[in-house]
């Protein structure tokens, strides 16, 4: 099987939404590609600094392997953040030691903040006193709303000028339908105006996905490709989460129809187009507690806290 591409060597991988033949070197350059092509969406401009968000997993490895080119091409800054919850076995705290060495090889500050020095609570005690008082709240909710807004905190205090976060095809597609299964209209508006680039709001760092459209399964084989070591880390609350049901579920369909998650996110995408103008009407206003912009009087994260410390 020759592949598709240079017509030289080798494939080594088929992708089914395409029907390519792929050798190790045109797949490497094709995930590039789409990576620099959907950058062109947030116009980026000269002397940009950009705070990457790492975690440890194979999205924001595969990021931290690109994105100095970009900082190359556009003369930018990159610093890496690694955000410890503090989840039960030291889910996080595993990968730590991996995302070091890193950075340092790609030259790239790396920080470390915990949820425990910024909000005075680990995630796994937030989540304590969630279960011990009744508080219908998962752990997935916890974690993601005050990430989210610690992400958003560090950013401002670095003067970054964008957010870049390993978001891949699964996760939009995954947390597109979630946002319509809790009927989550505005969240989901935002989403796609945000990710996108259509929109700005006072006090949000605006946020970029350079993987937006490279699927989980070649953000991993770019890894593999790349000899980029993953260490295993998966987090002990992926159980209670609903993200894992309905990624399982995709999977499902995608046997069938190759192209789903794609569909998924290309049609929302145009629906966002077309709804920015609405969206731009439903302003946001400073959190009354922390300034935090919302569409509430108290942001998410306050409520959160306040119901559980
Ligand atoms: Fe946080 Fe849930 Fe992701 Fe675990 S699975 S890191 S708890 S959002
Ligand atoms: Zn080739």
């Amino acid at each position: 099987m020759i592949c598709s591409r240079c017509k030289r060597r080798p494939a080594v991988y088929f992708r089914r939404v395409s029907g390519e033949k792929l050798c190790k070197e045109c797949f490497i350059k094709s995930v590039e590609q789409t990576v620099f092509r959907t950058l062109r969406l947030y116009k980026l401009s000269r002397n940009e600094k950009f705070l990457l968000a790492v975690s440890g997993g194979k999205d924001s490895t595969a990021l931290l392997t690109i994105l100095p080119r970009i900082e190359r091409k556009y003369s930018s800054e990159i610093i890496a953040v690694t955000i410890i919850e503090g989840h039960p076995e030291s889910f996080r705290e595993n990968a730590l030691k991996y995302i070091k060495l890193l950075c340092k090889k790609m030259n790239i500050i790396h920080k470390v903040v915990t949820f425990k020095e910024h909000y005075g609570y680990t995630l796994s005690e937030l989540w304590e006193r969630a279960l011990n008082r009744n508080i219908r709240l998962m752990p997935c909710t916890i974690c993601g709303v005050l990430r989210r807004k610690m992400i958003n905190e560090i950013a401002k205090e670095e003067n970054a000028t964008r957010i870049v976060t390993g978001h891949n095809l699964d996760d939009e597609a995954q947390t597109i339908i979630m946002n319509v299964l809790r009927g989550d209209d505005i969240r989901l508006l935002r989403l796609g105006a945000e990710a996108l680039g259509l929109i700005k709001y006072e006090g949000f760092v605006p946020r970029i996905k350079p993987l937006r459209y490279v699927p989980e399964r070649e953000v991993a084989l770019y890894c593999y490709f790349k000899k980029l070591p993953l260490p295993e880390n998966i987090c002990p609350f992926v159980e209670y989460s609903m993200r894992k049901s309905i990624r399982e579920y995709l999977y499902k369909l995608e046997k069938k129809n190759p192209s789903i998650k794609y569909n998924i996110v290309k049609c929302f995408d145009r629906l966002s187009m077309k709804m920015v103008s609405y969206l731009k009407k439903k302003s946001l206003s400073p959190c009354i507690k922390c300034g935090y912009p919302t569409s509430r009087k108290i942001c998410r994260a306050c409520e959160i806290l306040e119901k559980l410390s």
